[in-house]
Parts: C-alpha cells; structure tokens; sequence
C-alpha cells in the first residue's frame, strides 16, 4: 500500500502538534513531560501511514482489533523491534492466545472471564503482556469496563487469586458528557490500589487528562486524520 507523500509528511507534523500539546500540557500541570507515553491509534489506517510515524520516530501505536492489527504488525514489529503495540478495544476469550502474542500491552482486560483465560494463557504461555485494567467509569451499559465500585474487588482477584500482574487502569469517558470527573475518578481509583499507570485521553481531550494525572495518551485522529465511517469505526470486536 503506498501513500502520497503529503500524507507522510502530514502524520509528521501532525505528530509534531500532538507532542507539544503534550508537553504544553505537561507544563501547566507540574508534571515531568516524560512521564506521559503517547499512543497512536492507527485502527483503520493502513501499514504505510504507521511507517510514516515511526519515521517520525513513533514507536507506540492502539489497535482496537485483534484481526485488524494480526493483518498490519507483524512485518512492521519485525522491522522495528522497538514497536510497542497496545491493544485497546475488547478481547474476546477465543482470541486470548493470538492476542497474547502480538501485543505489549492489553489495556481492556474488562471481566472475570477475560482475567482467567489471561491467566491460564500466562501458565501456557510462560509470559504475558503488560496488562491494563479498564473501567466504566460512567457505568454506560453499552460500554466495556469494570464499574467503578467493583474495580478494587476485580483487582484483588486479578492480583491474589490469578496472580496476574496489573500495571494500571484504562477510562473511555461517555462522550457526551465532561472528561474531568471520569479522569479524576480513574485516578482516584488507581491510586488507592497503588497503580501507577493511568490511560486516558483521546484527540478530543488528552489535555484535560494530562492535568489529572494521564501517563498513557490514546491519540488517534489528531495523527493520522479522520477515519473512514462506520461499520469499521465501531468499537469493539467483530
Ligand atoms: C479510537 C480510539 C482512540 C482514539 O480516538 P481519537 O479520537 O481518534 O483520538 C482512543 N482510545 C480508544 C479506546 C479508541 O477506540
């Protein structure tokens, strides 16, 4: 797949403006520029618009779909050892060991059956990715995610019983509403099972969540520009 080289040119510069909005953002919270990592979302764009950012030198990337990202990463992350590839739409169990394979980090781990496959592919397997723990925190029924006052039970299972080692939590706020709170939530939520990692933000308001604490940044269409409408932008797996 080739791209004009415009489109090259523009997830440079694009990446550019999202980085300094970051540290921007940084700056007026306090905060250590470095402490916040970004991820580019590169769900539905095609192998040659992720090259363009690693040219950029990008190496951290969300796909929302296992089969999706199976199609795009493995001859990039074979060209770039570096590359660190994030999942971050819903895992079903049937794909546990596919996903466990070509991910760094799972940040939707969302349900008890989802941690015990987890689990029992980690004996298997010898090895896991960094794992994430997402919440609803505006308890959307649509939405994935532990419910905010059930996240310090499904922690407690998920470290004691399971033994999996989790490094933090993942928010997608409802979108009609005010991030602040749901960020200030997941933050709260982390901090009181002494997680450090917090995932939160997207194009939309990734500055609003580095104020509250962000250190994992979902930026998609600030990057790589507008995605093609549905049905391949839903959330979620196929
Ligand atoms: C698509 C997606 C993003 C990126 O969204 P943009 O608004 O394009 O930045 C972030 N997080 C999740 C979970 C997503 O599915």
């Amino acid at each position: 797949m080739s791209q004009a080289p415009e489109q090259f040119a523009a997830i440079a510069g694009n990446l550019a403006l999202v980085r300094r909005a970051i540290a921007e953002a940084a700056r007026e919270a306090g905060r250590a520029e470095g402490d916040i990592a970004l991820v580019a979302v590169s769900k539905t764009h095609p192998a040659a618009s992720v090259e363009a950012a690693l040219a950029a030198g990008q190496y951290r990337f969300g796909e929302n779909r296992v089969q999706e990202a199976a199609a795009k990463f493995p001859g990039l992350k074979a060209r770039w050892p570096d590359l660190e590839l994030h999942l971050i739409g819903p895992l079903q169990t049937n794909k546990v060991r596919q996903a466990v394979e070509l991910f760094d980090v799972i940040q939707t781990l969302d349900r008890e059956k989802l941690a015990r496959a987890l689990a029992a592919e980690g004996a298997r397997a010898g090895r896991l990715p960094r794992l994430l723990v997402q919440v609803n925190t505006g308890e959307e029924p649509q939405k994935a995610g532990i419910a905010p006052d059930a996240t310090d039970a499904f922690l407690r299972l998920c470290r004691e019983e399971l033994g999996l080692a989790i490094e933090g939590l993942m928010c997608i706020p409802p979108a009609d509403e005010e991030p602040g709170p749901h960020f200030a939530l997941l933050a709260k939520l982390a901090a009181r099972n002494g997680l450090g990692t917090l995932s939160m933000g997207m194009s939309g308001d990734f500055a609003i969540a580095v104020q509250f604490g962000a250190t994992l940044v979902r930026v998609g269409t600030a990057i790589f520009g507008e995605r093609a409408p549905a049905p391949r932008d839903r959330e979620g797996e196929e």
